[in-house]
Parts: C-alpha cells; structure tokens; sequence
C-alpha cells in the first residue's frame, strides 16, 4: 500500500458556520489519519476555539481579539498548542505551511490574512467572498503567482465550478445564480421597512452567519455573489444572470449555446461544497442528508425584483463600472450591516448608504496594489459611517 503523508491544513474562522462544518467534514474524512491542522483562528469564541484546537492537535490557535490572548493561553498551554492574537497572529496562521487553507473569516476582516496564505501558494478554499468583491484581479494575481489552486466553496460558486466544463469553455453563455429569496421574498417594501434584526437574520433553508444571513434577506449576499462570479469564472457582466427559486435544491446552474443547462443539486448543506473544496478533484463520501425526489413537491423559479432587492441592480452598477466599485460596495455594506444589527438604521436604510457611497466614490483610480484597495474599503467605510450618524440622528 502506499502511505502519503498527512494533507496539512489551516483553517481562518474555526470558530463560524463554515468553519465548525469544516472541522466535521474533515473528521468524517478521517481526521487525523489524513489530515494535520496547523492552525485554527477565531475571534471571541475562545471556549470554542480552544476545544477546537484540543481536539484537532491544532499546532497553532489564533484569536482575533487581543483582550483576549490571556484567556486563549490559560486555555491551551497545558496542551502544547501555540497561541497568538491580533493581525499579527492571523498572518503568523496564514503563514504556516499548511498545503490547503480554508477562508472562512466572515468580511474584509479575511482579506490580508487569505493573501497571505495564497502568496506562498497554499490551495485556498474560499468561503470569504469578501475578498474577491473587494480585491478582484489583485487577489487573483496573487493566487496567480503564489501557484496554489482557488477553490470556491460558496454555494452557488462550487455548483457553477462543478457544471462548467473548462473544454466548452468556448461555448459558455451564461451563469445562473440561483436565489432563496430570503424571509422576505414575499414582503412588499412598506413590510420591510420595520423589520427586525431576529426576523432578518432567520433564513428559511440555510443555516449560517449572521452577516451572511441578514445578506440573504436584503440580497445583498447575492449582489456580492454576482461580483464574487465574475472574478472566478471570468465572464462578462451580462454573462451573470440571477434567478429566485426558494427551495434552495438547485445551487446553481451553466447555460451553453447550445441551449443545454447544467444544473447542480443537493440538499441545502454546506458540507457538500466543503467536502469537494477539500479533495478537489476527487469527491469523498459524506454523511449528509440525501435529495429524495418523490418528496420534492415542487422546484420554483421567479425573476428578483430590483425595486424591492435594490441589491442586485447595484451589484450591476458595480460590475459596469469596474474598477474600486466592488471594494466601496462590499465596505458600504459591512458598515450598513453592522449599523442595522445594531439597530442604528432601518432595514432598507442599508441599500440607500450603499448607493450613496457607491455613488460618491465612483471616481476612484482603479487600484493599481492591495494598499490602494485597502485605502478604498476604509474612504467608503467612513463615509457609510457619515451617513449613519446623520441617518440615525434623522430618524
Ligand atoms: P460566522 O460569523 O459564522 O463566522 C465567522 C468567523 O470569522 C468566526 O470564526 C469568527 O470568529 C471569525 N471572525 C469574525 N470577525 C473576525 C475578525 N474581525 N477578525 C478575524 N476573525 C473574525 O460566518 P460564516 O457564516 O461562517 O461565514 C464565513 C464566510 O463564509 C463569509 O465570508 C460568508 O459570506 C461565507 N459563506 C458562508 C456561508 C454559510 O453557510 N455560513 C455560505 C457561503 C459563504
Ligand atoms: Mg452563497
């Protein structure tokens, strides 16, 4: 028999939906008979964290939170397991060697750390969209030259990756994203206007992040997704279509010009997507609940309302204008996803500070280094900021 030698990993956000499935799925591929973790990070979760890092021999635990590197120590210093905080502890994560890096840090919090790992060419599965919507071609250059593979893991992104077929590459037409709808597909605007962050957040097929969640409600995940699509899959913006279907079995499909559709279907698991960013090419047998179509009622699709989703016809806005649009939509929306959590401002609020900063900052140069995307990210995060203080003293 041939041995090889453990597949080493690391994973950025242990601690997170992605990253707790993550750690289940490497366990129901072996654990460590075929894996070694290297490092885990989180951010407050340090019980998690720490039983994390016990449990999977983890040479590393990191906590994004400084205040709380004492506690994380006390934690794990009888175990033998390394520990660190901060930005300086991410990238000391991102910088083990480890062969495959799951990016599973939710926001632009992810970004320099998953740079980190794709520059010395760690295979990068990417959960943290984030970082494509706001780093583009520059992160794709990075992953380029550090000559690891990218991996989606994104729902929607895994199954469009797992339809298209790169030798009728020549033949593509379009991508179909599909869409829940979230909890309120069916709310008229003036519904949605006093909505609150418990019914926001409560998705009705997938369970996840809040930031994630409360995404899916105002579409604004989807909107990221578009920009997330173009990066990976190298089409044009008209290449990108966007369709509602509630019941979450389709996860995307491929369109040629032939007329055929490639669709890839599944329950609403992340893990399947998980499972195939970590054995790419291979598929590896998990234990996740299997599709039963004599129980399946009935697949639904509908056009997204752009009057009532404003998401998607900005994430077309971004996607025709280029350049910086991307970065300034994704920190908008991270600063008014933080704002409503904090019920600073109203639900639809979000969309309005992301359009006005959009807006605003549509003249930037397009960014030439990661300095300039971060420079980008932090001038459309304060002005999003502005525009909250004014809105919420307004309201
Ligand atoms: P989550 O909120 O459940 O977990 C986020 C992780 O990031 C945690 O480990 C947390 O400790 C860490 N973190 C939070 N703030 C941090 C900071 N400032 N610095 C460093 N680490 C920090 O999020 P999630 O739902 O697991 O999503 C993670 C990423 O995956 C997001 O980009 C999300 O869009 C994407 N994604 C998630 C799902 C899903 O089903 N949950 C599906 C598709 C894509
Ligand atoms: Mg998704």
């Amino acid at each position: 028999t041939v041995t090889t030698s453990p597949r080493r990993i690391t994973i950025l956000g242990s601690t997170g939906s992605i990253g707790t499935n993550t750690l289940d799925v490497v366990a129901q591929l072996g654990g460590s008979a075929n894996f070694e973790i290297m490092a885990l990070t989180g951010n407050g979760n340090i019980e998690l964290l720490a039983s994390q890092a016990i449990a999977a021999r983890a040479k590393l635990a990191v906590t994004a939170d400084e205040s709380q590197y004492i506690a994380l120590k006390d934690a794990l210093s009888s175990h033998g397991i390394d520990v660190a905080a901060g930005t300086s502890g991410l990238q000391e994560a991102a910088s083990l060697e480890a062969d495959w890096v799951m990016a599973a840090i939710a926001g632009t919090a992810g970004l320099q750390p998953t740079l980190t790992a794709a520059a010395r060419g760690a295979d990068i599965a990417l959960a943290n969209k984030e970082c494509l919507v706001s780093a583009g071609d520059l992160f794709l250059d990075t992953v380029k030259q550090g000559g690891g593979k990218l991996i989606p893991v994104d729902s929607e992104h895994s199954a469009i990756f797992q339809c298209l077929d790169e030798s009728h590459r020549d033949t593509l037409e379009r991508i179909v994203l599909t869409a829940s709808g979230g909890p309120f597909r069916t709310f008229s605007r003036a519904q949605m206007a006093d909505v609150s962050v418990q019914t926001a957040r409560a998705h009705p097929n997938w369970s996840m992040g809040l930031k994630v969640s409360i995404g899916s409600a105002s579409m604004f995940n989807k909107a990221l997704e578009m920009i997330e699509a173009k990066y990976l899959f190298d089409v044009r913006p008209e290449q990108i279509e966007v369709i509602v279907h509630p019941q979450s079995i389709i996860h995307s499909m491929v369109g040629y010009t032939d007329g055929s559709v490639i669709a890839q279907l599944g329950v609403p698991d992340m893990r399947t997507a998980i499972g195939y960013a970590l054995t790419y090419p291979k598929r590896s047998p998990l234990n996740v609940d299997r599709l039963d179509f004599t129980k399946l009622a009935r697949l639904d699709f509908e056009a997204p309302d752009e009057s009532r989703f404003p998401a998607i016809r900005l994430a077309r806005t971004a996607l025709e204008r280029g350049g910086l649009q991307g970065a300034v939509l994704n920190a908008a929306d991270e600063a008014a996803f933080e704002a409503f959590v904090d019920e600073k401002i109203r639900f639809l609020t979000m969309a309005d500070i992301v359009e006005e900063v959009m807006d605003t900052l549509s003249g930037l140069t397009p960014a030439t280094s990661i300095a300039d995307v971060f420079a980008a990210d932090a001038e459309a995060r304060n002005l999003a900021h502005r525009l909250i203080k004014a809105k919420t003293r307004a309201a």
